[in-house]
């Protein structure tokens, strides 16, 4: 049976293999992109290094022939139909697949900003080519300014500073990584930033810009001043890519919907990864792209007629990060979103960049916990999710 899928990410490449491990006659990927399939959360040190997109490729091109997936680069699928067959559409033109699994991602959101939008010095960080262009631009300047205080944005500020320029990180909120951590996790994240000597403006919003000279002023809503700096880098989320999914007749709302099985409205159809709406959450993940495209290209040749259906867990995968100057773990809810829930540090406070803590409910259930600066008991305090 033919299995086709929709995108080339770790989800993609994920739910390939296990069309094929699954007993799939043929299985092909369409993929937007030119360049071999890579590892998506290793773009900043591409962007702001090498700007070589080669040196985080997930597997070398024989890999694919070898393992029987047929990689179809800078082929972007355009629309498919839904029939006793599928029909696959891209602009070399049509294929036939038994069942389909979409894995196209999300796309950079570019908030609509005065000055900024039009500006040639401002860039998104999503893409191997925007991490090749990032890495041309900052060879000729010295500045940069950095918004959005995620994950994206604070390695992105590190390895910007790393690279030599100055960098200015513009957080909305008033503390950095504010979905996953609560204050002192944050504080003491913000201290290792500073510390490298990276200016944080926490609280504060760009307005609007404006080119003067070679330079753009963004105009700081809170400290009611311009800053002037070379380059804009973009890391305030992205959205779920649903448009072909949505122009083909599949219900999405912020993101492609999906069953626990990872189903689309339609039972030939599969999604995974960052362009899903699973339980009501969208997210940005690569675990959980990897572990949802594994369902879903298993059940997509279930959907054939073979096998039974697998689950997909619901569970919130834990956030890692961990570069020579930072780490970072965190899982479940913050004590700031959690109603009566409360912050419990696990340390003795005497480091000001290490925080251990955990997130209780009033009736005892662990729902969070967050580490920065160490690791030291995250996976055992996690696995027991259970009254503490
Ligand atoms: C710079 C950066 C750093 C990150 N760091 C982390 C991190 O530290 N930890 C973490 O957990 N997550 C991180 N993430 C998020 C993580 O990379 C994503 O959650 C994950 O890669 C999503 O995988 P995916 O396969 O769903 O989508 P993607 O990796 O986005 O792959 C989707 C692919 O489908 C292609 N496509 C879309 N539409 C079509 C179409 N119509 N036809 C053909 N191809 C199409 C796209 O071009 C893209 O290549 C980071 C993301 C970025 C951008």
């Amino acid at each position: 049976m033919k299995i086709a899928i929709i995108g080339a990410g770790l989800a993609g490449v994920e739910a390939a293999v296990a069309a094929k491990n699954a007993g799939a006659t043929s299985v092909t990927i369409f993929s937007r992109e030119a360049h071999l399939p890579y590892m998506r959360p290793r773009l900043p040190e591409i962007a702001f290094g090498s700007g070589d997109p080669s040196r985080i490729a997930m597997h070398p091109a024989e890999w694919y022939a070898e393992k029987g997936i047929s990689l179809k680069l800078d082929t972007p699928v355009t629309s498919f139909e839904v029939g006793d067959m599928l029909m696959i559409k891209t602009p070399d033109g049509e294929e036939i697949a038994d069942a389909l699994v979409l894995a196209g991602g999300a796309t950079p959101l570019k908030p609509v900003i005065p000055g900024l939008v039009s500006s040639t010095a401002v860039f998104t960080l999503w893409s191997a080519d925007d991490a090749r262009r990032i890495s041309s631009y900052i060879r000729r300047i010295r500045s940069v300014a950095i918004l959005g205080g995620g994950i994206l944005g604070v390695e992105s500020a590190i390895r910007a500073r790393k690279a030599g320029l100055k960098v200015h990180l513009i957080e909305r909120q008033s503390r950095v990584m504010p979905l996953q951590f609560d204050d002192a996790p944050s504080a003491a994240i913000a201290k290792t930033l500073e510390d490298l000597g990276i200016k944080l403006h926490l609280g504060a919003s760009v307005d609007s810009a404006e080119e003067i000279g070679s330079k753009l002023g963004l105009h700081l809503s809170k400290e009611q001043k311009t800053l002037d700096v070379d380059m804009v880098v973009l890391a305030v989320g992205a959205r779920p890519g649903i448009a072909v999914a949505q122009a083909s007749g599949l219900t999405c709302d912020h993101g492609i919907i999906v069953d626990e099985t990872l189903q689309t409205t339609c039972p030939q159809i599969y999604a995974a990864g960052d362009c899903i709406q699973y339980g009501g959450q969208t997210r940005n993940c690569a675990l959980a792209a990897i572990t949802q495209g594994r369902v879903a290209g298993y059940n997509a040749v279930v959907s054939t007629g073979v096998g039974t259906f697998k689950s997909c867990p619901a569970d919130e995968i834990p956030l890692l990060y961990k570069g020579s100057d930072l780490e970072l773990h965190s899982w479940g809810q913050t004590a700031a979103t959690c109603a009566s829930a409360k912050f419990e540090r696990l340390d003795d406070g005497k480091d000001p960049k290490v925080v251990r803590a955990k997130v209780v409910r009033s009736d005892g259930t662990l729902v969070g916990v967050q580490m920065v600066g160490t690791g030291e008991g995250f996976d055992a305090l996690v696995k027991k999710r259970r009254p503490a």
